[in-house]
């Protein structure tokens, strides 16, 4: 808690310098009247001499955020342990069934059966295969 007794006014603390930065948002997006309210209470603030209240209000500001905080806090930890659950959970087994999916096909070679088109699943990289269609039992080369 740095305070500024210059002149015997409060000077700049948390609150102040919340309510102008506040003001500074608000000016930014275009609410003029609020931006002058904060503006002015947060200078009138820095420049009061009536030290007691002013710091009530920064110790009441101090625990509305601390509490603030605290909920926050409690919130987002609550929302990111629901998404852990649900949606990053599932991208993970989703991304890890694609891999084994393709892990697998990788050693495999889709072949079609030139008497019936039955599909045939052949391993792959075993050179020159004399394949029996399971189907109808033709017999073919197949380089694999
Ligand atoms: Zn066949």
């Amino acid at each position: 808690m740095k305070k500024n007794y210059i002149n015997g006014r409060y000077g700049l603390d948390s609150f102040s310098k919340f309510l102008l930065i506040a003001s500074a948002v608000l000016v930014l997006i275009k609410s003029y009247p609020a931006a002058v309210v904060f503006a002015g209470y947060g200078i009138f603030r820095i420049l009061s001499k009536d030290f007691q209240k002013r710091q009530r209000e920064e110790m009441g500001y101090k625990n509305f955020v601390g509490t603030l905080k605290y909920r926050l806090s409690g919130l987002s930890y609550k929302i990111s342990k629901k998404l852990n659950w649900g949606i990053f959970d599932r991208i993970k087994s989703s991304y890890n069934k694609a891999l084994r999916k393709a892990a697998h096909n990788k050693n495999y070679k889709i072949v079609k059966c030139p008497q019936c088109k039955q599909k045939l699943r052949l391993p792959k990289n075993k050179g020159n295969l004399v394949v029996t269609c399971k189907t109808c039992k033709h017999e073919f080369k197949k380089r694999t």
